[in-house]
């Protein structure tokens, strides 16, 4: 064979993509469209795919470096000491369940949850044999009681819908003393209004779709731990699959770069939403730890301490239709799934994010009948307010 033959046209194709050296720094981290990386012996290979030494083996569980950027950062912002990404929300709830319990375990949890979650808790962990408690978490004695024994206590900072508010810092500590790991889903909260693990808990969850991503745009998950707790999720990961994807982690960091400024204005916004709905005749009661009527306003007052969150439910005078016409009624806002993005979304909490719960359960994480659930935006407060009092005439 000819030494100096330069290659022919298909592998030059698929081998002349290089890198172009560069030693400036960019304003974003660059996105590793790759699902392998190239090892120099297979010694090195080895090495590397049993964690031994450090290096990029395959995206899926054993990392990407857009990933591990991801990763860096969501571990500065919420204080742990690393953190692993996911492919959604409920990629990472799954995770940390089954990782934490198997068969024959009980975990323990709070009802008042996102529905996916208590599905998921109700309906699919007992298929693997793993066996759920549900406690009241705002009940310190019934959740004492119930941990003794426990694999797992779930919670959530800020819990759909009626954005109660759970004492981390009691918890943690029921938690501490019976050994049992403690999980809690930040999702309501961001990262930039309240770091649980402070407050001693073991896994801070989160939806990146919502605050994190920020703007509606993508679907992914991220569980802030102790490094040896990435490692045990790693390792399901690895033989499960959710993971992240690059571009994902890419629109995440976008979004966090802005979370400061953009959870400044959900803030505001849904505060001084909250204080309009509450003083209109035709609305019965609001939910928003930011009311001094809120029966957890002074606890979210010392753990939510630069803001109250974007998240709201009010429920309008006249039940189940009036509720549903109010949705129907706003022209801004939109009906829609999910929350965290930068437009106003509503729901009828009952026929729609809760439609797992059926009567009974509904009735336990006290939801009323006619409650619309609100992700106030980042819109121009007077516009939301204007909106909301239009439909609120045509009930
Ligand atoms: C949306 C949401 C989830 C599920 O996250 P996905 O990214 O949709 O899988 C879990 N918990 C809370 C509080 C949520 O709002």
């Amino acid at each position: 064979m000819d030494e100096d033959r330069r290659p022919g046209f298909a592998t030059r194709a698929v081998h002349g993509a290089r890198m172009p050296p560069i030693d400036q720094d960019a304003p974003s981290v660059p996105i590793f469209q790759s699902s392998t990386f190239r090892f120099e012996t297979s010694e090195r290979y080895a090495d590397t795919i049993s964690f031994r030494r450090p290096g990029y083996t395959y995206t899926r569980g054993y990392g990407n470096p857009t990933l591990a950027a991801f990763e860096t950062l969501m571990a500065d912002l919420e204080e742990t000491e690393s953190a692993f990404s996911f492919a959604s929300g409920m990629a990472a709830i799954h995770t940390v369940a089954t990782t934490c319990a198997g068969a024959g375990d009980r975990v323990v949890a709070s009802p008042e949850l996102y529905g996916g979650t208590f599905s998921l808790f109700r309906n699919v962990l007992p298929r693997y044999g793993i066996e759920v408690t549900f406690v009241d978490a705002h009940d310190h004695d019934a959740v004492g009681e119930a941990l003794p024994g426990a694999k797992l206590f779930y919670c959530e900072t800020i819990a759909n819908p009626n954005v109660t508010v759970v004492d981390l810092e009691a918890l943690s500590g029921l938690c501490q003393n019976a050994g049992v790991p403690a999980a809690v889903d930040n999702t309501f909260a961001s990262p930039y209004l309240c770091n649980p693990a402070r407050y001693g808990f073991d896994f801070v969850l989160h939806s990146a779709t919502k605050y994190i991503g920020g703007h509606s745009d993508l679907i992914a998950g991220v569980v802030c731990c102790s490094e040896r707790d990435v490692a045990g999720l790693r390792n399901t990961v690895i033989e499960t699959g959710a993971t992240m994807a690059p571009l994902e982690a890419w629109l995440c960091m976008r979004g966090l770069a802005t979370l400061e400024l953009r959870m400044q204005r959900h803030s505001a916004n849904a505060l001084s939403l909250a204080t309009f709905l509450e003083q209109h005749p035709k609305v019965d009661r609001v939910h928003y730890p930011g009311l001094a009527t809120h029966p957890h306003h002074a606890l979210a007052r010392r753990q939510l301490p630069m803001g109250f969150g974007g998240m709201l439910a009010f429920e309008v005078e006249g039940g189940v239709d009036a509720g549903r016409r109010f949705c129907d009624g706003v022209e801004l806002a939109w009906i829609a799934a999910s929350l965290g993005g930068t437009q106003t979304l509503v729901g009828h909490a009952a026929s729609t994010t809760h439609r797992q719960l059926d009567a009974q359960a509904r009735r336990a994480a006290g939801l009323a009948d006619g409650l619309v659930r609100v992700s106030v935006g980042i819109e121009d407060p007077d516009d939301i307010a204007a909106d909301f009092a239009r439909a609120l005439e045509k009930v």
